[in-house]
């Protein structure tokens, strides 16, 4: 059978659903749409005034960093996030890391290009790295989130990905709760370079949410006692800055 008959017969059987609202996502000139121009519509990106570490949208051009980095040393060079934290991607996310929608990765990967595409080939980094997960997580969930959505953003941009650079080997306790020192210790010795013998200069750190960027840190931290230069990291969701 040729490709797009198989093609257009998963889609009557399993129709493409919209990261944004979960609903099959409309029909233009015979192709299905990632996601509804509606959903799209609701979406908001960063703008264009955000902080020169985080990358998270700020209020006034009068400050180069938000209320965070201007107090916070960070360990990774720099960093931009592509949506803010808004209810209806919050549900995306939810969905995806625990309802198994793993298809959404792709227009995941499309809107980290869209937006910041241009920062990330200004790096120039050599390879992406997702942040990993623990064995066990893994396990359970079947699938790195932050992988699937690397590994999207790299067929977008044309960058290598490479999984399995970085691995954890702490199952930290879940962070959401935890003020910003409590996340660093706990997220001390977490993680270690898999592979010794490959050296990289530039990498680029792809996670779904940035909060307080202690797990990019601890990540950065780790890469850069492992000899890599420069660190950047890039998320698909950010908080708004003050
Ligand atoms: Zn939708
Ligand atoms: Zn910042």
């Amino acid at each position: 059978m040729q490709k797009s008959v198989i093609n257009a017969v998963k889609d009557v059987l399993y129709p493409g659903a919209c990261p944004l609202c979960g609903k099959p996502a409309p029909v233009v000139e015979g192709s299905r749409l990632l996601a509804c121009p509606e959903c799209l519509d609701e979406l908001e990106t960063v703008g264009n005034v955000y902080c020169l570490k985080c990358g998270k949208e700020i209020k006034g051009y009068d400050k180069q960093y938000c209320y965070d980095c201007a107090r916070v040393k960070h360990v990774y060079d720099q960093g931009a996030a592509a949506l803010a934290y808004t209810e209806n991607i919050k549900q995306s996310i939810y969905r995806y890391k625990y309802k198994g929608k793993r298809e959404y990765a792709e227009w995941y990967g499309q809107i980290l290009a869209k937006e910041c595409g241009s920062r990330i080939r200004m790096w120039g980094p050599d390879v992406i790295v997702p942040v990993p997960l623990h064995p066990k997580k893994l396990k359970s969930r079947g699938y790195n989130q932050a992988a699937l959505m690397a590994k999207a953003l790299g067929r977008e941009l044309g960058i290598n990905v490479d999984c399995d650079y970085l691995a954890r080997v702490h199952n930290t306790a879940p962070m959401k709760k935890l003020t910003t020192e409590e996340r660093i210790k706990n997220l001390k010795n977490a993680f270690i370079i898999n592979k010794n013998d490959v050296k990289y200069n530039k990498i680029l750190l792809v996670d779904d949410i940035y909060t307080t960027g202690a797990t990019v840190d601890a990540c950065a931290a780790v890469l850069k006692a492992g000899g890599v230069r420069d660190v950047y990291c890039i998320s698909l969701c950010v908080g708004k800055g003050i």
